[in-house]
């Protein structure tokens, strides 16, 4: 296989640090050869019209109770013309069908319509640094298939790639017949570039460097990938899912890192580097982080957690976060993670503590503080549906 497009330059470094191997990762050899759309049927286009996008949007809303032509139009600001053209074209191809009829309020009563969810499915992974975690989700965002396994994300491209494609092979051949897979979503640790699907120094993992790794995957898995930061996928997941406004999500797990909506689309910056929550450096002299600084709140709050001082890791995170209320005047704060969700209460009561002090002191309403609901893996696959439903979003 040819090596795909790299950033050369660096293959010296890398190689030297004995890492990853910029080429294709031996993108014929090995399992999981199942191409996206060839486990199952219909091969739909994920790129759509904006106006086709809000009206799938509003299809997914609205349920299994389903949603009338005129609520559509009156919804959308389309013409009735224009949203019967798009609801015929959804249900020629199967994404939209009749879900009754309204009771009339005068004249004929209006027939509903609604999503077909198992027209499409959509697989995401979240590859953390010790586990992979991967979902398969229909359209409306359900989790109808999940596996789990341990994961070294510093086993080499190889060995990632190759787990990365078993695990997607092996839920999109549990969904065979199912409906069509629309693509993949990966979700891992930043920094990383969302738009290229290039890794760029991962904390604790610096040889990812420049590995195309969104490329490498699309090549094996012979279809769509979407490639971004947990925190961005957990966020846009939340924002799918009913999170609306501005808000931050939290995330401590082996890193701590945060994603951010603002005014309801995912902030990922220009270079994908918005959201280096952890690294955020809150002691001049502090200890050494693993991304070269010192003092950063990732590197207090995981020492913390690693003496147990589950108090003094929830203080430190809710000073960080307090910063970035300060930053950015968001209207909720979200907490996500493994190491979060072993103790919620604790770290829900030292954030909620700093922020209620701040509060007190300009004299305002504290910030809302509540666990995620989501998981990242289910946001990885929403990467993938966001281009069917909400482009704007993410
Ligand atoms: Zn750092």
């Amino acid at each position: 296989m040819p090596p795909l497009s790299q950033r050369c330059c660096q293959s010296a470094s890398v190689r030297e640090n004995g890492g990853v191997d910029r080429t294709n990762a031996g993108a014929e050899a090995g399992t999981g050869r199942t191409g996206l759309t060839g486990a199952a049927g219909v091969n739909l286009p994920v790129l759509r019209s904006h106006n086709t996008a809000l009206v799938l949007d509003l299809l997914r809303t609205a349920g299994a109770e389903g949603i009338s032509r005129l609520e559509l139009a009156e919804r959308t600001g389309l013409t009735p013309q224009a949203v019967s053209k798009i609801t015929a074209r959804l249900r020629d191809e199967g994404l939209a069908t009749e879900a009754g009829r309204r009771a009339s309020t005068g004249g004929k009563p209006p027939t509903v319509l609604r999503l077909v969810p198992e027209a499409g499915h959509a697989v995401g992974l979240h590859l953390d640094r010790d586990e992979l975690r991967a979902v398969m989700v229909d359209l409306t965002g359900t989790v109808v298939g999940e596996r789990r396994t341990s994961l070294d994300l510093g086993a080499g491209a190889e060995a990632v790639v190759d787990a990365v494609a078993e695990e997607a092979g092996a839920l999109m051949v549990g969904a065979s017949g199912a409906g069509s897979v629309l693509g993949v979503g990966i979700a891992l640790p930043g920094p990383l570039d969302h738009n290229r699907g290039v890794l760029h120094r991962v904390t604790g993992f610096p040889e990812w460097d420049g590995f195309p790794l969104r490329d490498a995957l699309a090549r094996r898995l012979g279809g769509p990938v979407v490639v971004d930061k947990d925190t961005n996928a957990a966020a846009l997941g939340l924002a799918v899912s009913g999170e609306s406004g501005s808000f931050a999500y939290l995330h401590l797990a082996t890193g701590l890192g945060a994603g951010l909506v603002i005014g309801g689309a995912v902030h990922r910056g220009a270079r994908t580097g918005a959201g280096e929550f952890g690294h955020q450096v809150v002691q001049l002299d502090g200890p050494p982080c693993g991304c070269g600084g010192r003092g950063c709140v990732e590197a207090l709050c995981l020492a913390a957690v690693a003496h147990g001082a589950l108090d003094e890791a929830a203080h430190v995170l809710g000073t960080a976060a307090g910063n970035l209320v300060a930053l950015l005047d968001i209207d909720l704060v979200l907490l996500g993670g493994r190491t979060i969700t072993a103790a919620p209460d604790t770290f829900l009561r030292g954030v909620r503590t700093v922020l209620t002090e701040r509060a007190e002191r300009l004299g305002e309403d504290p910030v809302p503080v509540r666990l995620a609901s989501g998981g990242v893996a289910e946001g990885a696959a929403q990467l993938v549906l966001a281009r069917l439903f909400s482009p704007s979003r993410a």
